[in-house]
Formats: C-alpha cells, sequence, structure tokens
C-alpha cells in the first residue's frame, strides 16, 4: 500500500530553480536534485537562521524530519559546491503557506504569507489601490521522488 502523502508547508517558492557552475562543457555536467522543501530547510534555518524547533513548526513537520530534510539540503549542496555539479530545485510534497490575490480592477495579481495574513491583511491593490480584490486558493504542489 503506497504511503499516504506528507504535505509539508513551504513559505517560499524559489525564483531560480537551476544553478551550474561555469566553465564545464554540458556533457560532462552531473545534476542533482534538491526538493523544494530541502530548499526551505536551508532558508529557514541557515538564511532567516531560526532555530531547529521554530523551523520544524513553520514546516509543519517534527524535529527529527526537519533534521533530516537539512542534513540532505546541505550534504547536496556540498557534493555540488566541490564536485562542480549543477543542482535543480524540483519536486517534493508541499503546500505553499501563501495566499494569492487578485484585483478585480487592474487583474493584478500578488501573493501574501501567512504571517502577513495574520497580522496585516492585504485590504487594497497594491498597484492600484482598489477594493475590489479577491482572495485565490492556495497553490498545492505534489510531485513524487522528484518525477512530476
Ligand atoms: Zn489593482
Amino acid at each position: 500500500m503506497p504511503r499516504p502523502t506528507k504535505w509539508r508547508c513551504v513559505g517560499y517558492m524559489p525564483q531560480v530553480n537551476f544553478f551550474m557552475p561555469a566553465g564545464v562543457s554540458l556533457p560532462l555536467l552531473e545534476e542533482i536534485c534538491l526538493s523544494v522543501e530541502e530548499v526551505e530547510a536551508i532558508r529557514l534555518r541557515d538564511l532567516e537562521g531560526l532555530d531547529q524547533e521554530r523551523c520544524a513548526q513553520k514546516m509543519r513537520v517534527s524535529r527529527t524530519t526537519f533534521h533530516r530534510i537539512l542534513g540532505s539540503a546541505r550534504k547536496k549542496l556540498a557534493d555540488a559546491l566541490f564536485n562542480g555539479k549543477a543542482f535543480r530545485i524540483e519536486g517534493g510534497n508541499f503546500e505553499l503557506a501563501l495566499r494569492r490575490f487578485r484585483c478585480n480592477h487592474d487583474g493584478y495579481e500578488w501573493q501574501v504569507s501567512f504571517d502577513t495574513m495574520i497580522t496585516n491583511p492585504p485590504r487594497d491593490c497594491p498597484n492600484c489601490h482598489s477594493t475590489d480584490i479577491v482572495s485565490l486558493p492556495p497553490f498545492k504542489y505534489g510531485w513524487s521522488n522528484g518525477r512530476r
């Protein structure tokens, strides 16, 4: 029986999803695949400097699971860095902790994090300041083992 999908919560979707070393010819290039959860673990722990407890809470996983995701991410990054490999960010099972909004006046769309939703929910369009805005359904991504 297949294991049920565990949805992790991710607060940021990477804008750049492929990195490669300069000066390596393409046929020789090896590629590593990082899941979006792994990148999120690095972002929370190493970029934002949150402690593991808080990181695990944010991703809605146990500390053990967070530790495992982070360890795997760091290992892959080190491999890419020291062995001159490219890396691609894709796959994983996660729910984006963002709400999308759309302005009915000019069609402008933007994203608001859950933290902002609680402290300062949007009241008007950041583009034209119309108050005719709607909330769109959240993104949900699910790729198994990096395969779409
Ligand atoms: Zn607008």
